[in-house]
Order: structure tokens, then sequence, then C-alpha cells
């Protein structure tokens, strides 16, 4: 299937050379520097990250935060020294600082507590460009008792692996420029509550944080089912909602009356990662889910769903429950536990490729496109889309507008134009449309999904 696609997709390309409208440069290439930044994403990296968070015995948020050994006050302590180091190599464009709050008695806070988010930003090149993307892991941890604050509670799955993958990024990244700021992060209080997640997302909201992007991820690790006994090292999932999380009433209805239920910003983000991932990594399938996250669970990216952006959720393909939440014991004869020697390190290498694949595509590109518009106007067989540069940073050399059959789940075909209005000879009604930016090396922004325009 995924040959079929890339085939259609090569043969597209083609056709679009033969018209002769598109320039050689459109042609869909990896950049090499952003493939030798996914080289250098290092396994060993992650796995010593992984195990340094694991020798703190437990992360969880009602742990001890005064030892230099052990608790979350040596863990955060430790993370943001890291990122500081990494900061190093940046220029000064990097800066690293903790996120802080005090979370009040709540569901599973039983008294108040402090809470100390770690952000690496860095910041963008651009003066014109107020883009943000954000990555995530959580570096808390927990047991089978959420409120134990004492128990040994390595946490390497979850959410070690995520947070490891975020500061691996930010190491690589730090040395590099964009003209758009990236912010790595490692939040707290995930297993609490997502507490530390919706504080940075309220203060984004209300700082009016330009977020285009944010990824989280979250039990990244693990390459086997657990009774199923399914090995793969070589598939990811991606969770995005269809509807979104903060649809009004007003867009629920144009939902109904037109369609696009399957075409919500983070779903337009979850097929971005798919393509440009597996541009860059091999032997990885980036899986869209189409739920917002598994059953009987959430994570990160929920609180910036609900503030408005764009986000989605990384988890692995198949998951070992007896090594999520577990106190370390056997019990007949089942191993409990998440420690580090079940994760499959090369595995969090090749997701937190494709992260950075994704992080980078985006942060090169030019920002999207404004008031993308479908035409409604009249009774026609054809199709007319209108929008607007973007008001952010550089312009772009031209678009690209996305079209599938609106049974597919992903893009068939791709029309580069360099107007800010296209005419295609395929109706509106009988496929969906979509318009991205695209700069002169080929880095594409997000493609947005074009409003009915009388
Ligand atoms: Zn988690």
């Amino acid at each position: 299937m995924k040959t079929s696609h890339h085939m259609k997709y090569i043969k597209t390309i083609l056709l679009l050379l033969i018209a002769a409208s598109v320039s050689a440069q459109t042609i869909i290439k990896p950049d090499a520097q952003i493939k030798q930044m996914v080289d250098e994403v290092s396994a060993k990296n992650i796995e010593a990250t992984i195990r340094k968070l694991v020798s703190f015995k437990t992360r969880h948020v009602l742990s001890d935060t005064t030892s230099k050994a052990t608790g979350i006050g040596a863990a955060r302590n430790w993370i943001k020294a890291e990122m500081e180091r990494y900061a190093a190599a940046s220029n000064g464009r990097m800066t690293v600082a903790f996120d802080t709050f005090t979370q009040p008695k709540s569901g599973r806070i039983d008294k108040p507590v402090m809470i100390k988010n770690v952000l690496a930003t860095l910041k963008g090149t651009d003066p014109n460009d107020t883009r943000v993307y954000l990555v995530s892991g959580h570096y808390d941890s927990r047991i089978n008792d959420v409120m134990d604050g004492n128990g040994v509670e390595p946490g390497a799955n979850d959410d070690a692996s995520g947070t490891a993958l975020s500061m691996e990024l930010a190491r690589v990244m730090a040395k590099r420029s964009f003209p758009a700021t990236i912010i790595f992060m490692a939040v707290a209080a995930e297993e609490q509550g997502l507490y530390g997640s919706e504080h940075v997302a309220k203060r984004a909201k209300a700082e009016n944080w330009n977020v285009d992007a944010m990824l989280n991820n979250d039990i990244v690790g693990n390459s086997h089912g657990m009774e199923t006994d399914l090995k793969d090292n070589r598939s990811v999932r991606v969770f995005s909602d269809g509807i979104p999380t903060n649809a009004t009433d007003k867009q629920m209805a144009a939902l109904k009356s037109l369609g696009g239920e399957n075409d919500s910003p983070s779903r337009e983000l979850a097929r971005y990662a798919k393509e440009t991932g597996e541009r860059y990594v091999d032997q990885l399938d980036v899986k869209l889910i189409y739920r917002r996250d598994r059953y009987l669970r959430g994570g990160d990216h929920l609180p910036f769903l609900e503030q408005g952006f764009t986000a989605v959720r990384f988890t692995e393909m198949n998951e070992d429950f007896n090594r999520q939440h577990q106190n370390i014991r056997t019990e007949n004869g089942v191993d409990y536990g998440d420690l580090p020697d079940f994760v499959d390190f090369n595995y969090v290498q090749k997701v937190a490729r494709m992260n950075l694949s994704v992080l980078a595509n985006l942060a090169l590109a030019p920002a999207q496109p404004q008031k993308a518009g479908i035409i409604t106007s009249d009774l026609t067989n054809k199709t007319k889309l209108t929008w607007e540069a973007p008001s952010t940073g550089k312009k772009p050399a031209g678009y690209y507008v996305l079209m599938r059959e609106t049974t597919s789940a992903f893009w068939e075909r791709k029309f580069y134009v360099t107007d800010t209005t296209a005419t295609l000879a395929y109706s509106k009604d009988n496929y969906f449309f979509a318009v991205q930016s695209v700069d002169a090396d080929g880095h594409e922004s997000l493609p947005v999904f074009p409003k009915p325009v009388r």
C-alpha cells in the first residue's frame, strides 16, 4: 500500500514536470542538512539519558525535592543542567528555564505542590517570523498507587523515552539555526492530571505564542505487545483528533454540511508527520490513528488542543501494560515494572529521527498560507481556491494545492503554483483540497484546509 502510494506520488510529480509549469527544484528530495541532523540522533545518548533519569529512583510529583541524588527535584535539576550543556553550542540562541507554578490540591495532588517544567527555547533567526514549534515528553513517573511518591518508580518507557527524545533533539538542533522558534520541553505532572502541559498551553494562549504545531511523545520505547507477543520496531502511531477538540457550534454545523471531519489542523499535522518522517527515516511506518488518544488514556497534547493549538501524540505501536505504572515485582511468573532493560533504544532513535525531520522541515519552511478559501458562489465543475501569503516570516517560493478523493486517507496530488489563486478542472464536490506554502528548497508548511467563500 505504501509502495503504490509512493508510486502514485512520483508519477504525479513527473506528470507535473511534463506539464512544464513546475521547475526542477520542486521535486521533493531529502534536504541534506535535515538528513545530517537525523543521522546525528544517537541511540546511545538516548539510552544514557533514560538510564540517568531512572537512576533518580522516582520522579513522582509528590516525591522528595531536596535530595541531590533521588526524587523529582534532583531529576529536574539534572534535566535543566543537561539542556544548558546543549545550549552552550547555540551561540546564545538557546535558553533554558524552569516554567514553575504551584498546583493546588486537586484529584491526584493531596497538598499544594510546586511543579517545574523544563523549557529549552531555540530562538528563531528571523525576527519577522513569530512561529513556535514544540516537542515534548513528560519526565514525571508513577507506579500502581498514583499517590505514592516514595516508591521505586523508574518510568523508563513512560516517559523517560519521550523526555530523552526531546532532549536529544535539543542537543542536535541547538547547533543549527531555523527561522522559526523551537521549544524542547520536559514537563511534569502528566500522571497527576496533565498539569505541567496544561500550564504551558495556557501560558502560550495568554502570551499569544504563535504555536504552529506541538508534538507530544509519550511511551515511545517499547517494541513488543504484552499478551499478543507482537514484535514491531518499524511502526509508530500518531494520534490526532478529527473534529477539532475546541470546535464551536458554528464550526460543527459547517462540518455536518460540507464534510471536513477528517481534516482538522491536527489531522493535517499527522499526515505531514507521515510524509516527512518517512522521507527521512528508513524502516519506519507512521500509522495515523483516527482518534485523539487511546481508550482509558490521555496525554500532554490534550491541553494544547483545548487551547485551540494543533497537536498530536506519538506512541509505540504495541504496548506492554505490565511495564507501565507498575510496582517492580514478579507475580505468578510474570515480571512487572517500567525498567530500562525493556526499552528498545534503537526504536526510540527512529521515533526521535522522525520527530526531528518533522520539526526541522516545518521550522525551515515558510509559514502557512492565510485565509485559504474555496469559492462556492457558482455551481461549477471546476474548483477555484484563493489564499493570501503568510503574514509572518519569509515569502514562499510558491504553493502546493493538495488534492485527494473524499474517501482517501492521504493527499494524492500536488499542484505547484506561484500565484495565490488556482483554478483546477476537478469539482470541489468530488475531492478534498488544501494549500501549503513551499520554499525554493522544497520545505513545506502545514497544509490549510480551505473555508467556503461566497
Ligand atoms: Zn505517559
